[in-house]
C-alpha cells in the first residue's frame, strides 16, 4: 500500500506544469472532462525539430488524458503560404507517429466567422476603420515607457465603419489603405493592446480561397477565434506569446463565445542550428544547404532522411520535459537519444570508407568462405547473416600505421589483429608508390587456426578491424555531416556579419567511393544500419540502381552519455 502511495507521488511530482494545470481542470470538472488541443503551424515552411516538441506536447497530452488533438492549419497569411508547405506538415505530424484523424482543419475555413465577429465587434463600438497608414500607426502607438496616442479617426460611428468595413471587404480600397482597429486602450502599458490591427486589405491569392477574400485577419485576432471555434480547451503556444494573451482574452470576452485557456511554454532551442522559419528559408533559397530536407537541417523532414527515428525524436521531446523558461539545449542530447534507438534497431553492417587494399599472401588464390555474423549484439532475435571473406580484402587507412606512436594497437607492419567474424592477421610487407610515397596495397598472413575470430592457443590480439571483400563489396557513396553552424550560438556574430557568417564550412564531406558489404545489395532508401566502429548509417533517396549513397547519421561517439555520466557522479 506504502508503496503504491510513493509511486502515486513520485509519479504527481514528475507532472509538468501544463499536466498540472489539466489535471486540476479534469479534477474541478472546468472542461466537463474534456481535454482537446490542437497543433496550428503556418503553412509557411517546413517543420522543425521546435515544431516536433510543440507536436509531442500537444498530441501527446491528448493521448495522456483521452482527448483528441486538432492538426490545424494557421493560414491567414495568404502571401507565404503554400500547399506544398501543408503537403510537407501532413506527412512530418504522421511520420513522428501522430494522428489527427479527422481532424485537418483550416483557419481558412472559418474565414467568413471570422469576419462576422470583426462586424459583431464593430457594432458593438469595439472596433474601427482607420485610415492611417503602418507607419503612422507605428509612430502613434507610443513606446514601453510614453503611451500611445488616438488615431483621429477613432472616434467614427458605428454606421461609419460598418460601411467601411463592407467596402473593405468588397474590394474597395487598395491595400495597405486602411485597416480594421480593436478599439482598446491607447494607454495600455501592454503595447499589443493599445488597439492592435485585426484586419488588413490585402488583395493576394490564397491558397485555398483563391481571389474570395481581399481583407485579411491578423494573427491576434484570428488564433483565438480558431480555438474558440474548434473548442479547444488547452491552447498551448510559445512563450512570446504571454504577452499577446490579454488581447486573446480580450477578444473572445467580448464576443461573448467559447474561451479557451492559452498556456505558454519555453521554445526549444539548439545549439549548433537555427530554428526560425525565415532563417531556414533563407539558407535554402539562397543554397547553403540542397533544400529543406538536406540532411543536416533541424527539419523534421532533413532528420528523416539523415536517418534519425520518429522514436528518437519522441524521446528526445519528452527527455528535455516542458518548462516555462527559455534555455538552450545541448544538441548533443538530441544526438544521444537517437544513438539509444539505433543501438536497439540498427543492424550491423561492415563498410569501409576509406578503403586500403590487403593480400592475404598464403589465402588460397580464388577461394571464398562464408562468415557468421551478428546482426546485432544488443538483440539476438535479429540473427545473423554471412559474409564473404576472400585473398583480397579493403580495410580503413586510418586502421594501418607503418610508424604506429604508443597506444595505437591496430595494424602496423609485423604486428597481429583480428579481423571481425574472420581470422587472425599478421602484416608482413606495405607496397607504396614509387612516385608519392604514399602507401597502396598492405600484404598480410592469416592463421586458418583463428577461423571466426578467436585463437584456440589463446594469443590475444589488441585490436579487432572491420573489412569487406573487394570482390564481393558493392561501392557506394558515403556523406558525413558535422553540424551545420561552426558555432554553439549561429548567432552570436562579429559586428556588421550575420548567423551565415557562423556556417560550418567543413558541414558536408562526401566520399564517393567507398565499400560495403554486399547483404546491403537490395536496400532502399530510409534503411538503417551501423558500420561496425563509424556510426549509423541510412540509405538516401539519391541512391540509384548501380550505387548506393549513405548519410552518416550519427557517430558512435556519445558526448552526451559522457557528461550524464559525470553529473551523476557529483
Ligand atoms: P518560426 O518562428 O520558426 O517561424 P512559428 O512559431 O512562427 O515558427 P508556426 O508554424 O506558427 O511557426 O508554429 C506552429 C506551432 O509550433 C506553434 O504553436 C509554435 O508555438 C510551435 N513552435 C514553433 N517553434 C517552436 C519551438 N522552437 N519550440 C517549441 N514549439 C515551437
Ligand atoms: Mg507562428
Amino acid at each position: 500500500m506504502e508503496d503504491l502511495v510513493m509511486t502515486k507521488s513520485e509519479e504527481k511530482l514528475s507532472l509538468n506544469f501544463i499536466q498540472e494545470i489539466i489535471e486540476e481542470d479534469l479534477r474541478t470538472g472546468k472542461w466537463d472532462g474534456r481535454v482537446h488541443t490542437r497543433f496550428p503551424p503556418e503553412p509557411n515552411g517546413y517543420l522543425h525539430i521546435g515544431h516536433a516538441k510543440s507536436i509531442c506536447l500537444n498530441f501527446g497530452l491528448a493521448e495522456q488524458y483521452n482527448g483528441i488533438c486538432n492538426l490545424r492549419f494557421d493560414d491567414t497569411n495568404p502571401i507565404k503560404e503554400e500547399d506544398e508547405y501543408v503537403e510537407s506538415i501532413k506527412e512530418d505530424v504522421s511520420w513522428l507517429g501522430f494522428d489527427w484523424e479527422d481532424r485537418l482543419l483550416f483557419a481558412s475555413d472559418y474565414f467568413e466567422q471570422m469576419y462576422q465577429y470583426a462586424v459583431q465587434l464593430v457594432k458593438a463600438g469595439k472596433a474601427y476603420v482607420d485610415d492611417l497608414n503602418a507607419e503612422q500607426i507605428r509612430e502613434y502607438r507610443g513606446t514601453l515607457t510614453t503611451p500611445g496616442r488616438n488615431s483621429p479617426h477613432r472616434d467614427r460611428s458605428i454606421e461609419e465603419n460598418l460601411d467601411l468595413i463592407t467596402r473593405m471587404r468588397a474590394g474597395d480600397f487598395p491595400d495597405g489603405s486602411r485597416v480594421l482597429r480593436a478599439k482598446i486602450d491607447m494607454a495600455s502599458p501592454n503595447l499589443n493592446m493599445r488597439d492592435p490591427v485585426i484586419y488588413r486589405i490585402l488583395k493576394a491569392s490564397h491558397h485555398r480561397t483563391g481571389d474570395e477574400w481581399c481583407v485579411y485577419p491578423m494573427y491576434d485576432w484570428a488564433h483565438g477565434l480558431e480555438d474558440s471555434i474548434e473548442r479547444i480547451t488547452h491552447s498551448i503556444c510559445t512563450l512570446e506569446f504571454e504577452n499577446h494573451r490579454p488581447l486573446y482574452d480580450w477578444c473572445l470576452r467580448e464576443l461573448g463565445v467559447y474561451h479557451p485557456q492559452q498556456i505558454e511554454f519555453a521554445r526549444l532551442e539548439l545549439t549548433y542550428t537555427v530554428m526560425s522559419k525565415r532563417r531556414l528559408l533563407e539558407l535554402v533559397q539562397e543554397g547553403h544547404v540542397s533544400g529543406w530536407d538536406d540532411p543536416r537541417m533541424p527539419t523534421i523532414s532533413g532528420m528523416r532522411r539523415r536517418g534519425y527515428t520518429p522514436e528518437s525524436i519522441r524521446n528526445f521531446c519528452k527527455a528535455i520535459g516542458v518548462a516555462k523558461f527559455n534555455s538552450t539545449i545541448d544538441i548533443a542530447r538530441l544526438e544521444h537519444a537517437v544513438r539509444e534507438d539505433l543501438n536497439k534497431k540498427a543492424p550491423r553492417v561492415m563498410a569501409v570508407l576509406r578503403p586500403l587494399r590487403v593480400v592475404i599472401d598464403n589465402y588460397p588464390e580464388g577461394q571464398v568462405e562464408e562468415l557468421d555474423a551478428v546482426n546485432n549484439p544488443e538483440d539476438a532475435g535479429m540473427g545473423a547473416r554471412k559474409v564473404p571473406f576472400s585473398r583480397v580484402l579493403y580495410i580503413e587507412q586510418d586502421d594501418f600505421r607503418e610508424d604506429p606512436p604508443r597506444k595505437f594497437f591496430r595494424l602496423s607492419p609485423g604486428r597481429e589483429v583480428r579481423l571481425r567474424y574472420a581470422y587472425f592477421v599478421t602484416c608482413v610487407d606495405v607496397v607504396k608508390d614509387a612516385q608519392t610515397g604514399e602507401i597502396v596495397e598492405l600484404h598480410c598472413t592469416y592463421d586458418p587456426a583463428t577461423r571466426g575470430g578467436d585463437a584456440p592457443d589463446g594469443r590475444k590480439v589488441k585490436s579487432t578491424l572491420h573489412w569487406v571483400s573487394a570482390d564481393h563489396a558493392i561501392e557506394g557513396e558515403v556523406r558525413l555531416y558535422d553540424h551545420l553552424f561552426g558555432k554553439p550560438n549561429p548567432d552570436d556574430v562579429e559586428t556588421g556579419s550575420d548567423y551565415k557568417s557562423n556556417l560550418n564550412p567543413y558541414s558536408l564531406e562526401t566520399l564517393p567511393s567507398c565499400w560495403v558489404e554486399p547483404s546491403v545489395v537490395d536496400w532502399k532508401p530510409g534503411s538503417r544500419c551501423q558500420f561496425e566502429r563509424l556510426g549509423y548509417f541510412c540509405v538516401d533517396p539519391d541512391s540509384s540502381d548501380g550505387k548506393l549513397v549513405f548519410n552518416r547519421t550519427v557517430s558512435l561517439r556519445d558526448t552526451w552519455a559522457k557528461i550524464e555520466k559525470a553529473q551523476k557522479k557529483k
